[in-house]
């Protein structure tokens, strides 16, 4: 499937959920997300079918995420199903960790070979803090037990706050050769409603090299700029804003009320809720066909153009 500048588009980010048990400062207001029923959402059985239809345009690769996709009940079975679609040739999952632990060993026999989990600092107390009532010590067991069954590579993403963990940098960087994961810097994004920051927290993840010393750069992988430590760990940064990916942009986002997202920064959702067969693949290639050349200056004050907020979308 190729989108209109003959990108091939083989990439599919479902959202499970838009609930969490975290409330990050920067992804969600205070008291949560307002409670949508049931049947707004869509059924596990849909996003099979509606994922079932995009690996039969091309789809290969499949990212679980939400809100927090592990709180979602029947979260472990759809991995299963998914992971049995033929085609399919990547699973993975994005998560905040809290509930991995128990669940790890089992997501990995289902087929997903490779998770990321949020992790922006590794003090307990602003990890509070960050995600309004998080434990860090759960998350933390959640990627060991990721690391102990075997998932391959296992990414931290850290979203840089000037003022709040840049002090942090060459610790959570040292996690990647003590740990065995690669750590990733994202540049905080200026989208949703709820960002209470002010212009010194947006760093560019520049910043993360200046504070750090003998890295070496190798090159670029997916998304992100990747570098070599002294130590031996790896670092990935990741600038989503400053519009460095997006001729190599891959992917579509599907909404856990059924819309897809040609762009996480546009507007442009096309739902394809209640659509089967032809109709239902017409909808995948339209949304393909949507994708924009890029997501251009965020606007309306510096900020994205996108009307959710990041836990409604996915990431
Ligand atoms: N709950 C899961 C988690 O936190 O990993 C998956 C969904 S979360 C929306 C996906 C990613 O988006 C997380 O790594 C989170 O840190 C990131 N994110 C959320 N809001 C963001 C923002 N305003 N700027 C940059 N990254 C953001
Ligand atoms: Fe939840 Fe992830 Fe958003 Fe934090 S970033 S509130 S963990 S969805």
């Amino acid at each position: 499937m190729r989108d209109g500048f003959q990108r091939e588009i083989d990439y599919l980010r479902i959202s499970l959920t838009d609930r969490c048990n975290f409330r990050c400062v920067y992804c969600m207001p205070p008291e949560g997300v307002e409670k949508r029923s049931h049947s707004e959402m869509l059924t596990l059985e849909e996003i099979e079918e509606i994922a079932r239809a995009a690996v039969e345009l091309g789809v290969r690769k499949l990212r679980i995420t939400g809100g927090e996709p592990l709180v979602r009940r029947g979260a472990v079975e759809l991995c299963r199903r998914l992971g049995r679609i033929p085609g399919v040739e990547d699973l993975s999952l994005t998560t905040n960790g809290a509930l991995l632990a128990p669940l790890a060993a089992e997501l990995r026999e289902t087929g997903v070979r490779r998770v990321n989990v949020s992790l922006d600092t590794l003090d307990p107390e602003k990890f509070r803090a960050i995600t309004r009532g998080g434990e860090l010590a759960d998350c933390l067991a959640g990627i060991r037990a990721a690391l102990d069954c075997g998932m391959d590579p296992v990414k931290l993403n850290v979203v840089l706050i000037g003022g709040f963990n840049d002090g942090e940098i060459p610790a959570l960087a040292a996690l990647s050769a003590s740990w065995g994961v690669e750590v990733r810097f994202i540049e905080l994004m200026p989208i949703g409603h709820t960002v209470p920051f002010g212009p010194e927290a947006y760093l560019p993840v520049d910043e993360v090299l200046r504070r750090l010393e003998g890295w070496t750069a190798e090159g670029t992988e997916g998304v992100a700029r990747m570098f070599r430590l002294p130590d031996g760990g790896r670092i990935g940064l990741i600038s989503p804003l400053s519009c460095r990916f997006c001729a190599d942009c891959n992917r579509l986002r599907l909404t856990a009320d059924g819309c897809l997202k040609p762009c996480l920064h546009s507007r442009e959702e096309i739902s394809v809720r209640g659509l089967h067969g032809e109709a239902l693949r017409s909808a995948i290639l339209a949304a393909a066909a949507a994708k924009p050349a890029d997501h251009g200056p965020p606007s309306e004050q510096c900020r994205s153009c996108s009307q959710r907020d990041m836990n409604r979308i996915g990431g």
